[in-house]
């Protein structure tokens, strides 16, 4: 199955090469920034603090808050920078897929903020942000248990593929971003846009798991990476 190549020259199971980042801005609590192929998402993450409106505030638990948006040069035609009803969707549901794996209980009547900042768009924008958001809130100190990792994975051209460009999303008969806790083994987000089979379905889920799993790896290996650096600069002090 794997020898079936895309316009991107991939094989039908394989990502796009990814890059991730964290530490990189001053003013936030926690960031990160990721690179999947041509996707590029920045994310800051602000918490746990006070919530403003204070009657937002719940005592027993921490809120989360989330804004998913594109910048107006994301695109190849000038988005506004107006949220868009997609984006209000996408804001929802990137908070509900990382807010399954915060220890909220242990932050009543604080808010941790989420800004999820699409630079550029090339297909699995929510993905990317879920789990470049998931880095952040590790960066900002924010108790979870477990990593949040996110891939697309879809049904392009008969075939069931992972990681879809916006080239492969826009042609596409089916779409379905999954968001999984790579070591708990828990879905925190599934979608599906466009139709299945039962075992199409199963293929996509197995090599949406697959992904988030690989993703998760390199995810563990930048958060390694880092507090190694630090330490080593610590040391050297
Ligand atoms: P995701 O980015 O999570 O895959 P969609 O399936 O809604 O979300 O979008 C697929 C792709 O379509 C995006 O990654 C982007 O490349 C493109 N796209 C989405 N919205 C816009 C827009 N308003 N203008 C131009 N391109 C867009």
């Amino acid at each position: 199955m794997s020898e079936i190549v895309r316009r991107d020259g991939r094989k039908i199971d394989e990502l796009r090469p990814i890059t991730m980042k964290i530490g990189i801005l001053d003013k936030a609590d926690g960031s990160a920034y990721i690179e999947q192929g041509n996707t590029k998402v920045l994310v800051a993450v602000y918490g746990p603090r006070e919530v403003h409106p204070r009657h937002l505030g719940l005592p027993e638990t921490a809120i989360v808050r989330c804004r998913y948006h594109m910048a107006p040069f994301s695109t190849r035609e000038r988005k506004s920078p107006m949220p868009t009803r997609r984006e209000v969707e996408l804001s929802k549901i990137i908070k509900e897929a990382l807010a399954n794996a915060i220890m909220l209980n242990l932050y009543p009547r604080t808010t941790i903020d989420i800004f999820v900042e699409v630079l550029q768009a090339d297909g699995g924008t929510r993905c990317a942000g879920i789990t470049a958001a998931s880095l952040a809130l590790a960066d900002a100190g924010i108790p979870m248990v477990d990593l949040v990792t996110a891939c697309a994975v879809g049904k392009w051209n008969g075939k069931i593929i992972v990681d879809l460009t916006g080239e492969e999303d826009e042609e596409c008969e089916a779409d379905m971003p999954v968001a999984l806790m790579p070591n708990l083994e828990k879905v925190t987000l599934i979608q599906l846009n466009g139709r299945l089979t039962s075992d199409e379905f199963l293929e996509a889920f197995n090599l949406a798991v697959k992904a988030c799993k690989l993703i998760g790896e390199l995810q563990k290996a930048t958060l390694r990476n880092y507090y190694e650096k630090i330490k080593e600069e610590v040391y050297e002090q």
